[in-house]
């Protein structure tokens, strides 16, 4: 649906810098579905726009509300069954607006996944009882908050339509979502196969636009009960100063991350490469877990980093629509600036062991070399902020408690990880990291399939995950009930 005021933005390839949204012919030409129907221009919701969608979501919630969990649940059934059949299509739209190669895209079935693991899901929507009250009987029930709005960021967006709108939708609110500007292609299609799911009118509204005016109308508006957010702690603070502002809504943070790994001298070192490798190129860097410092025990230093350099530097990148590709263009021209700059400023606090270039000017892309730093000094700006793109620093240790504190000399804790072979080590190790994830043996991005995600610290507030998620989405009402002696 077009804006009120008809206004649009246009998305650029990061691959080629052409116009990607109105079918840029290099791209539109390889693209079957879209060939002889070229994308449309992506709408700017206006503030207007975003309010009328608020509006629509009150006005369904009653209903939605009220319908038989099963009947909700086969809603989601058909949009996951949906998703699957256009995952190919899906993947295209993501490689031509944000890069991501097709090769790794996977996220059409993660997020038919979460559909339909919440669309079963509905008989853990249960309150308590207990007779602990003498002469009363109390209950509690988990009811939904009314309308729910959703922001996802670019760098997974089909992904995160799905983990958020699935446990929002399930126990009876009603959404309104918003993609990022940088990568909406997929999710407005995804739109479409909303409404060929059969979702009743104003129950599931999408919506595209900037932070600026729809995400903000969002975070302030009066109607709004919940508020789950998925971006960057600098957006997230903006969003929890709009709530406590205006009506406190409820505000679920998922943000950035600055992931250590820790490699003791004992661990398998080859499973500890290439895992945290995969880590930190997959998505070309742009992973809120990805671990971007290593930490690797002084006897082991040398052995890792010649190991590490090799595997991390045989990368495939070029366009992300062929299918050989591994390694894809950073999302734009500030994500690509934003990375250089770190890499720049990196150069003077550490050692630069691989890559440190930008593509741009040879190929016209925003590919960026995976680079490494070594020895770099644990207070500068590379180790504290995160850079997200892809670029590591590994440094030495001795001991584990100096490891320690330093993994958690951090604002972030998203995801941490632990090669080790001694299990009491590991476990000592896992209890005292400051962070939501941990991984033995194993670094993100693996995931347990119905574990928490979450941050401590500055990387968030609160946890999604299966039969997590839909406790964000459920008020709790306590009732006591006195019974009397007839
Ligand atoms: P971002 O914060 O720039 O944008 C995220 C979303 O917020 C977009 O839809 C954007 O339009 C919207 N937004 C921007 N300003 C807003 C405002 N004032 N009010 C309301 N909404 C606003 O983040 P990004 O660059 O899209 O995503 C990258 C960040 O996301 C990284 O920091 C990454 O670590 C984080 N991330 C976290 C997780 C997690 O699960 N913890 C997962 C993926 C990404």
């Amino acid at each position: 649906m077009e804006a009120s005021d008809k206004k649009t933005f246009p998305v650029y390839s990061p691959t080629t810098r052409e116009i990607s949204a109105i079918g840029a012919p290099t791209l539109a030409s390889t693209f079957p579905l879209t060939s002889t129907n070229p994308l449309p221009p992506v709408p700017e919701a206006t503030a207007s726009d975003t309010n009328a969608a608020v509006a629509a979501a009150k006005a369904a919630f009653p209903a939605w509300s009220a319908l038989d969990p099963t009947a909700r649940g086969a809603c989601l059934k058909k949009l996951a069954a949906l998703i699957r059949i256009h995952n190919a299509e899906l993947a295209h739209l993501e490689a031509i607006s944000m890069g991501m190669p097709i090769s790794n895209f996977h996220y059409g079935h993660t997020c038919a996944f979460q559909l339909d693991n919440h669309a079963e899901a509905w008989p853990h929507i249960q309150g308590q009882s207990s007779v602990n009250t003498p002469g009363h009987v109390t209950m509690t029930l988990r009811q939904p908050y009314g309308v729910v709005a959703l922001i996802i960021p670019w760098n997974a967006p089909v992904h995160f339509f799905g983990s958020k709108a699935a446990p929002a939708l399930i126990t009876g609110n009603t959404v309104v979502l918003k993609s990022s500007e940088k990568a909406p292609l997929a999710v407005a299609r995804i739109a479409e196969l909303v409404v060929e799911a059969g979702f009743p009118k104003g129950v599931f509204n999408i919506i595209s636009g900037h932070g600026l005016p729809s995400g903000e109308v969002l975070s302030r508006h009066m109607d709004v009960r919940v508020l789950s957010f998925t971006g960057s702690s600098r957006t997230g603070k903006l969003i929890q100063q709009a709530a406590a502002q205006t009506n406190l809504k409820k505000v679920v943070l998922e943000l950035g991350g600055k992931s250590p790994a820790i490699v003791f001298d004992d661990a398998n070192l080859k499973k500890a490469v290439e895992q945290t490798a995969k880590s930190v190129q997959s998505n070309s860097g742009q992973v809120c877990m990805a671990n971007t410092r290593i930490y690797v025990q002084k006897g082991v230093a040398e052995g890792f980093v010649k190991a590490f350099t090799e595997k991390f530097g045989a990368v495939r990148d070029g366009d992300p629509l062929a299918k050989e590709t591994n390694h894809g263009p950073q999302a734009d021209g500030v994500q690509y600036e934003n990375v250089m700059r770190f890499i720049e400023e990196g150069k003077g606090t550490g050692t630069l062991a691989l890559g440190g270039k930008g593509k741009l000017e040879g190929n016209g892309g925003f590919w960026i070399e995976p680079t490494v730093f070594l020895d770099t000094a644990e207070d500068a700006k590379i180790m504290k902020e995160e850079v997200f793109g892809p670029v590591v620093n590994i440094n030495t240790f001795e001991t584990e408690g100096e490891v320690i504190a330093k993994a958690n000399d951090t604002e972030f804790g998203l995801y941490a990880s632990v090669y080790t072979r001694s299990i009491n080590r590991a476990m000592r190790v896992a209890k005292a990291l400051e962070s939501g994830y941990v991984g033995i043996n194993c670094t993100s991005p693996l995931t347990g399939r119905d574990l928490p995600f979450g941050g401590y610290k500055g990387s968030g507030q609160g946890r999604e995950g299966v039969l997590y998620s839909m406790d964000n989405f459920l008020e709790t009402k306590s009732v006591i009930i006195q019974i009397e002696d007839e």
